[in-house]
């Protein structure tokens, strides 16, 4: 022993989940019995998984258990699985870092803002710390561990101060066990080496979990005599012929190991025989979410596809929503056999936040993930728990809905884009805030309902600022109409728009893009600014492709614009920040006529062609246009500069 031993620091991220974890999750301590069993019965699963295909990795023990021991002498517990185990590497991988992305982020962000954030178990239980909650109650926690099919084991082991010590070790068969040395216990603390204590947590916590979880117990038991009744302490007499004791049951101690859990699956259970609190348990089991979950549905289809789901839908999106290696939340069984997890095929990608269980009976058990996806089956059993899906959500309250919609509304979304069977379904979803309605979610019907007689159109604008949307100048003369126009802040509606060209008859324009048709120009003035609209676009050859009497401005003197099919600015923006350079289509310059300062420019331009401030004004008419859609111009400082100029001359006294 002691071999090779190397100690390692903690990355930064878990210390500081290691002292949030200690300091705000005091009052939380059961939960560390519930996530180190949820991780040997993990493991277990995943050995199952790989001997469906590799029957010897088995190594001829396929009596799969958890074991818990308690020591109350000494204070320690173990909980002790059959499971895969770990490589040397593997726990380096798992244990003394986080897996989940997104987590390093989040804890830096709360380690430097200055408010002091409430820490609910919550907050805390999105970082899936697993694990790490054995510090919750444990002062030194170690961990051994024999990956299947092996022949090597290693130690891990700290007390949560920041490093720990990894060393190769001795265990006589694969799984692992994890040690925890308890805290001093305070006076009106649980003692977690009490049989009765470790019962109830884990009848509250981990009662389905479809492994054996035992425990040694030990009682009193009667002693039987050959004819298999208890022997009567007054039976057995002294010297004197006299009983040795009272007249009852003489018994001895023995030792036993016991099954503390039902193992029932829940999902295979009559409804009503289930309470909230297990269906809630079960959801944190599989989910690692610390939270309830906001919605489940539970249900069994008979006939030619046969399965029993239990689905639940999170109450808030896990940090990794947006993680494109993000493990799905669906595990696949057969008979409440654990066939596998994170099974993308049941559920489509806009549903990824959904969590649950699938049984299907005559699923081939030996199904593998690549094959799954032909598999006739689970694409019926896909197309159709897809379609409970869809009608919860269109049967939620309003106010529910609502709760979800701001939770994975941007995920739902992107459904119209790659689900062209449900489309529709899913635009009865989608909900947006609107010129109307800053604050609360508008879905298309709503809008439909409520447009003014003569509108013809879906008015939209894409940009990733509400509040500059809402006063874009590309919107005053909807505005003036009081058409409504929805406000899309997210890059994945720059996909919705594209692939939703119409609702319940109604198209789809943007308020950005093209002619809004909604006033005739006014031809005669048009012919009179030409001459000014081509020293214009000249003088911003390389800028703009045109220059326009403009369709969308009531106050404004100017704003861009792009044909129907151009690319918005807010769509060039995303393919910017994602890396990309997508070729900048040039814009179209649309200038309000009616804008007093645009007559004053006409006025000096045909005064004077020559006059040098004309080609100022051109630069600063487009530049204005830029900010006020939110964009960047190019030379900030030399706008100032201009803007500054033109202060000092409009405020000069005028020399007569
Ligand atoms: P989570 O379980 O949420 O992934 P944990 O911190 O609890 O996070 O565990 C990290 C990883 O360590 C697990 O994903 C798993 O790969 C590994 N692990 C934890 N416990 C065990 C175990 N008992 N047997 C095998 N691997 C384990």
């Amino acid at each position: 022993m002691g071999t090779n031993k190397q100690t390692y620091q903690f990355k930064t991220e878990v210390q500081q989940l290691l002292k949030l974890i200690i300091n705000s999750l005091y009052s939380n301590q059961d939960i560390f019995l519930r996530e180190l069993i949820s991780n040997a019965s993990d493991a277990i699963d995943r050995l199952r998984f790989r001997a469906q295909t590799d029957p010897d990795i088995l190594g001829g023990d396929g009596e799969f258990k958890i074991k818990i021991t308690a020591d109350s002498v000494n204070r320690t517990i173990e909980i002790t699985d059959n499971g895969v185990g770990m490589t040397n590497e593997e726990v380096m991988e798992n244990i003394g870092t986080i897996a989940k992305s997104g987590t390093a982020a989040f804890l830096e962000a709360i380690e430097n803002s200055k408010k002091e954030r409430a820490l609910t178990p919550e907050l805390i239980g999105q970082f899936g710390v697993g694990f790490y909650s054995s510090f919750i109650v444990a002062d030194e926690v170690t961990l051994l561990t024999r990956a299947a099919g092996t022949d090597t084991a290693v130690k891990w082991w700290s007390k949560g101060d920041g490093e720990y010590a990894i060393e190769e070790a001795d265990k006589e068969s694969r799984g692992t066990t994890v040690i925890l040395k308890l805290r001093e216990k305070e006076e009106d603390e649980k003692d977690f080496t009490e049989e009765w204590t470790l019962r109830d947590i884990i009848k509250r916590h981990s009662d389905f979990i479809s492994y054996p979880i035992v425990m040694d117990v030990e009682r009193e038991e009667p002693v039987l005599d050959a004819e298999g009744k208890p022997i009567k302490e007054d039976q057995i007499l002294d010297q004197d012929g006299k009983p040795m004791g009272p007249e009852k049951d003489k018994t001895v101690k023995v030792t036993k190991e016991e099954t503390l859990n039902s193992m029932k699956a829940i999902w295979a259970r009559d409804k009503k025989d289930v309470s909230d609190e297990e269906y809630n348990e079960f959801y944190k089991h599989i989910s690692h979410d610390w939270e309830d979950p906001m919605e489940r549905l539970h249900f069994k289809m008979e006939g030619t596809t046969e399965y029993s789901a239990l689905l639940y839908i999170p109450s808030h999106a896990p940090l990794d929503l947006f993680n494109v290696d993000r493990r799905h939340g669906v595990n696949l069984y057969c008979k409440r056999v654990f066939i596998m997890d994170d099974c993308k095929e049941l559920i489509p990608e806009y549903m990824r936040f959904v969590k649950g269980v699938v049984d299907a009976a005559d699923l081939n058990l030996n199904v593998s993930r690549e094959i799954l996806q032909q598999d006739r089956l689970v694409r019926n059993i896909r197309k159709n728990m897809l379609k409970k899906l869809f009608e919860r959500l269109s049967g939620m309250d309003e106010e529910t809905y609502d709760k979800f919609y701001d939770e994975f509304g941007q995920v739902i979304k992107e459904g119209i884009h790659t689900d062209f069977d449900n489309r529709d379904k899913i635009s009865h979803l989608i909900r947006y805030k609107t010129t109307r309605s800053e604050d609360k979610w508008v879905s298309l019907k709503t809008y439909v309902e409520n447009m003014k007689e003569d509108q013809k159109d879906i008015y939209y604008i894409t940009g990733d600022n509400l509040a500059a949307l809402l006063n874009s100048p590309h919107l005053e003369k909807l505005k003036e109409k009081e058409y409504e126009v929805l406000l899309m802040t997210d890059p994945v509606d720059e996909w919705v728009t594209q692939s939703l060209t119409e609702y319940e008859g109604k198209s789809f324009k943007s308020a950005e893009k093209g002619d809004l048709d909604l006033d005739d120009v006014d031809e005669k003035k048009k012919s009179e600014f030409n001459d000014l609209f081509e020293f214009i676009k000249s003088e911003l050859e390389d800028r703009v492709k045109e220059v326009k009497p403009s369709t969308h401005l009531n106050e404004s003197i100017s704003c861009l614009s792009g044909n129907a099919y151009d690319m918005s600015a807010y769509m060039e923006k995303i393919l910017k920040s994602s890396g990309q350079s997508p070729e900048s289509a040039k814009r179209i310059l649309e200038l309000n006529m009616d804008h007093p300062a645009l007559e004053g420019f006409k006025a000096l331009f045909e005064a004077d062609k020559e006059d040098t401030r004309l080609k100022d004004y051109s630069r600063l008419i487009f530049d204005m246009a830029l900010i006020s859609e939110g964009g960047k111009i190019d030379d900030p400082a030399d706008f100032s500069k201009r803007i500054g100029d033109l202060m000092a001359n409009a405020m000069a006294p005028t020399a007569e």
